[in-house]
């Protein structure tokens, strides 16, 4: 029998690693145990997140913006270039070292916040034991007073499109291609289709997204929904929906490998060629050969670790966070939970607003929301002011040539309270979590209309926004306030 530790936490990813260092932050005895190596045996923290996932994307997704606005914007600016070339390969390199980079940095904070990290495959046994097994094929069983489960998700595959090589890839395989593909195929508008599909279609591959769903970004607020469907497809993007790939055929050799991709829509069954295909439908909790049948730890029925508000697993003293678990798979979600967590543990009261969980989807414009959308409301039967603003009639966006998009701020009827915001825009991102904190502390949409707003900023777009709630922005003509 080996050391025994006050809390075991399993996975190194974003819910993983914060759980761990908080814990060893307040003071427990601490160890996190991932079976992700490189390709030297040495173990890669960091998840999904760092090494797959937001980190690598955003970094192709910033290059192939830098590209597109070389290519496209600059000449409106007086500035012009002769030649203009694309290096996959550094590009690709370029985003490998940031990886590196971050991995690295969560070794750093793991040593500077004294939590041990093991390398293998852990497994959840009874009586509160963890087995792990290493890549060497040793088995160890350590004890430990609490456990964290945090072992994330992996992409789904579907029968119709197996995996094959570099030629059918999922969001992994497609972030290391090393050319740029000329016809490029997607599967699923979804958030990480769409990132994808844009970063190989800035660089210049003709992108076509089959998506199942009538609906585009059916999460998203509707009037949001349309405008970035009309946006991304002016950017090339060509958008089918209601159109459900069937099957694939990888033919040819070498680089002249194609797939046939079979689909079939309202008006029949048809099929198309793609040099590159990537499988983007989803991903799912990575629940398998984690849980030994008398851990006391339950599955719901789609495969996600049960638990309850506050991440407790039906097992006392295990509980489970981040994609493994219920909810939006987001890297701060799962960071968040990670931390309600460890302090809970710790005996603090920790909770999170599950309502106030921004998300983001990293296109050009960004497109970014919080809390409710419109057709939620129409559906409960909730009365509610809005007020938006178009990025038009901001004079930063016209400054810097980013005028597409608008601001849009919902708030009850009655209390004024805002309810959510929904964003179409330059830094969309960054944006939306002014009004996250705004819900956060309960504000109104006079709250924000009353709050000092720099000039001249993008930020003033969502001042503005709010104050057409109250029917009375300045800088666009007013329409007359209506209940919806
Ligand atoms: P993971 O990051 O999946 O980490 C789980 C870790 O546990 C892994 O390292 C795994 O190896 C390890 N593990 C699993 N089982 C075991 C075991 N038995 N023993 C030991 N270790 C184990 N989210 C955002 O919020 N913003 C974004 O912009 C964003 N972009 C994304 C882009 C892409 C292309 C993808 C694929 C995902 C993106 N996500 C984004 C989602 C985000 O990556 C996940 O929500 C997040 O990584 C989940 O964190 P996690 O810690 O729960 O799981
Ligand atoms: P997300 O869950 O946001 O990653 O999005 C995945 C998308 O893939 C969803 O919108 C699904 O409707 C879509 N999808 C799943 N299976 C198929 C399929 N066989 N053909 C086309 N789209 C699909």
């Amino acid at each position: 029998m080996s050391e025994k530790y006050e809390v075991i936490v399993i996975g190194a990813g974003p819910a993983g690693y914060v759980a761990a260092i908080r814990c060893a932050q307040l003071g427990m005895k601490t160890v996190c145990i991932e079976k992700w190596v490189d390709d030297k045996g040495s173990v890669k923290l960091g998840g999904t997140c760092l090494n797959t996932g937001c980190i690598p994307s955003k970094a192709l997704l910033d290059s192939s913006y830098k590209y597109l606005e070389a290519k496209e914007d600059f000449d409106v600016h007086g500035i012009s270039h002769s030649s203009l070339q694309i290096d996959v390969k550094k590009m690709v390199a370029r985003k490998d070292k940031i990886v590196q980079q971050l991995t690295g940095g969560v070794a750093g904070l793991f040593k500077a916040n004294g939590v041990s990290s093991i390398e293998g495959a852990a497994r959840l046994l009874a009586n509160k034991q963890v087995e792990v097994s290493n890549a060497a094929g040793e088995k160890t069983v350590y004890d430990a007073d609490k456990i964290i489960i945090a072992a994330g998700s992996v992409p789904v595959n579907i029968p119709s499109a197996p995996l094959l090589d570099d030629v059918v890839v999922d969001s992994t395989g497609a972030l290391a291609f090393t050319s740029v593909p000329k016809r490029l195929g997607v599967i699923g508008a979804g958030v990480i289709g769409l990132e994808l599909g844009s970063v190989w279609s800035r660089l210049g591959a003709q992108v076509t997204v089959l998506e199942a769903l009538d609906e585009f970004l059916p999460a998203a607020d509707a009037g949001i929904a349309k405008d970035a469907k009309k946006v991304l497809q002016k950017q090339g993007l060509d958008i089918r929906l209601g159109t459900r790939v069937t099957g694939t055929e990888v033919k040819g050799k070498g680089r002249s490998r194609e797939v046939t991709v079979e689909y079939s829509d309202a008006k029949g069954t048809h099929s198309e060629v793609f040099d590159k295909l990537i499988v983007c439908v989803g991903r799912r909790p990575l629940s398998e050969h984690l849980l030994a049948p008398d851990c006391g730890v339950n599955l719901d029925e789609r495969g996600f670790i049960f638990v309850n508000e506050q991440c407790a697993t039906d097992a006392r003293d295990i509980y489970a966070v981040g994609d493994v678990v219920r909810g939006p798979m987001l890297a701060h979600k799962g960071s968040e939970e990670g931390v309600m967590v460890a302090e809970r543990i710790a005996g603090k009261k920790t909770q999170i607003n599950y309502d106030n969980i921004p998300a983001v989807i990293y296109t050009h414009p960004e497109i970014a929301w919080v809390g409710k959308t419109e057709q939620e409301l129409k559906a409960a039967g909730i009365e509610y002011k809005v007020g938006s603003f178009p990025f038009a009639a901001s004079g930063r966006a016209l400054a810097a040539n980013e005028t597409t998009g608008m601001v849009k701020i919902i708030a009850a009827a009655d209390t004024d309270r805002v309810l959510g915001c929904h964003i179409i825009g330059p830094s969309a991102a960054d944006l939306v979590q002014q009004v996250v904190i705004a819900i956060e502390f309960g504000a109104s949409s006079e709250d924000l209309a009353l709050t000092v707003f720099s000039h001249p900023t993008l930020s003033e777009a969502v001042h503005e926004a709010a104050l057409a709630v109250g029917g009375h922005a300045i800088h666009i003509a007013n329409r007359k306030p209506r209940k919806k």
